[in-house]
């Protein structure tokens, strides 16, 4: 895991965060893959699934 999350972390984290918010807990849930799918492969925001 890198030791600064890159901007796209961040934005991932800032949706998960905003879909805890909102008790959205699946929604959530897809970020924090999204989130480690990303830091695993490289991906960006842009390649997210739905
Ligand atoms: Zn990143």
């Amino acid at each position: 895991m890198p030791p600064t999350p890159c901007r796209t972390c961040q934005e991932f984290t800032l949706a998960e965060a905003v879909a805890n918010g909102e008790r959205d807990w699946s929604k959530a849930t897809d970020w924090r893959v999204l989130r480690k799918r990303h830091q695993e492969t490289g991906e960006y925001l842009d390649q997210k699934a739905g």
